[in-house]
């Protein structure tokens, strides 16, 4: 199991595959506008390499059936990371996306890289021994991780949750594990929102936002198809734009920012307030058992169970952000936002109310057809979107 050296017609023939599906040697030469002699070569090159594998016969346009050409899901093995600030998820996958193995575990990304690595690459070991297969086996590696990250790099860049692992390099410590390994490191909204374009709900959609709601929000940005992520790799930082210039000091130094007074640290605040202020007895009630604190899963369960004052802070909240995404609907109109993250675990009221503002506010051609819900991958849309971000790097063209 190794990557071969592709020519450019070959990584244009396997991005064709891979973005189209399976297909006879006739579509894939339209495609590429190429003769039928060159594909076959082509093809009859990117077989023996291993690339690409036959699965059987098409339906006859007239003659012989034609075989049909796929990825070869055996080529080798590639790892999907999705790395949360207190927890970590990995999956295993073939080369044709297929997810084989999957684990998860706590864990908390204040402690130096090495041993949160270390325990990764441990991890995808075993996975790979299950599998019967050893460390040179795992040709791709993507990841995503809690912080804004240079890319192609792969480098964090002032992470306020991991402020030690900046200018750590992740590939080079992952690299002396697995020697043949391409690693892919990537902030992890814009992993899910890979995620979501390749595997889940925005499956044949060319522009639309993936929302992470969560300590703090992030946006992932797909347009024309691909992951936008800016000329400095930090696109999509929605949770500082400000909503209040006379609002409380964020942790970014400014005032005001949209996560700072709606995310779920920001929701937790108003309720213990209400709590404080005597406004709902059921969230005093809650706030006892819990031993003094409250959680914005808490005021979630209030809000479905009729707690007023908690359905008046999920509406706050809501409204907040929906202000924002319809700002940032009418500036770049796209199909969906899925919102995803731990806040969007609270019930259904909470995405009533971003709905409610974001359609009240944006402009009515740009909410037309506009689709918002919650991210129909939920948690699994990291994994998927990491595994999809190496596959697809892997044989890209402009890496
Ligand atoms: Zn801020």
């Amino acid at each position: 199991m190794t990557l071969p050296n592709l020519s450019e017609i070959e990584l244009l023939a396997v991005e064709r595959i891979r973005k189209h599906g399976a297909m006879s040697r006739t579509s894939l030469a339209k495609l590429l506008e190429i003769s039928q002699a060159s594909v076959t070569a082509i093809a009859g090159n990117l077989l023996e390499e291993g690339v690409l594998a036959e699965i059987g016969h098409g339906r006859s346009v007239g003659g012989r059936r034609p075989l049909i050409l796929d990825i070869n899901p055996g080529l080798g093995y590639v790892a999907g990371i999705d790395i949360g600030a207190t927890s970590v998820d990995l999956a295993l996958a073939d080369f044709r996306g297929e997810i084989l193995s999957r684990d998860s575990y706590q864990a908390d990304v204040r402690v130096p890289p090495e041993v949160l690595l270390e325990k990764i690459n441990q991890t995808i070991i075993k996975m790979l021994k299950v599998e019967g297969a050893r460390p040179e086996h795992l040709l791709g590696l993507g990841m995503g991780v809690p912080g804004p990250v240079q890319y192609p790099e792969g480098l964090l860049i002032q992470p306020p949750l991991m402020p030690i692992w900046e200018g750590f390099s992740i590939k080079s410590y992952i690299k002396n594990q697995f020697p043949k390994v391409v690693p892919c490191i990537d902030n992890d909204v814009n992993i899910m929102a890979i995620g979501e374009a390749k595997v889940g709900g925005g499956i044949g959609m060319d522009n639309f936002m993936y929302v992470k709601i969560g300590t703090g929000i992030g946006c992932g940005v797909i347009m024309h198809g691909e992951i936008y992520r800016g000329s400095d790799g930090c696109a999509g930082d929605i949770g500082h734009i400000c909503i209040d210039y006379n609002g409380p000091v964020c942790h970014c130094g400014n005032t005001g920012c949209l996560e700072y007074m709606a995310a779920g640290p920001a929701i937790a605040a108003m309720a213990m307030q209400a709590a404080e202020s005597g406004e709902s007895e059921h969230l005093i009630k809650r706030m006892q058992e819990n031993g003094g604190s409250l959680s914005s899963i808490d005021v979630g369960e209030l809000a479905a169970a009729g707690d007023r004052a908690s359905i008046r802070i999920i509406n706050e909240s809501g409204k907040m952000i929906g202000g924002v995404l319809a700002g940032l609907v009418n500036f770049y109109n796209p199909q969906a936002i899925f919102i995803g993250g731990g806040v969007s675990k609270i019930g259904h009221q909470f995405l009533s109310a971003i709905r409610q503002y974001t359609l009240r506010r944006a402009t009515a051609l740009s909410t037309r057809s506009l689709r918002i819900d919650y991210s129909p991958l939920g948690d699994d849309a990291g994994v998927y979107g990491a595994i999809w971000l190496v596959l697809e790097h892997i044989f890209a063209l402009v890496k």
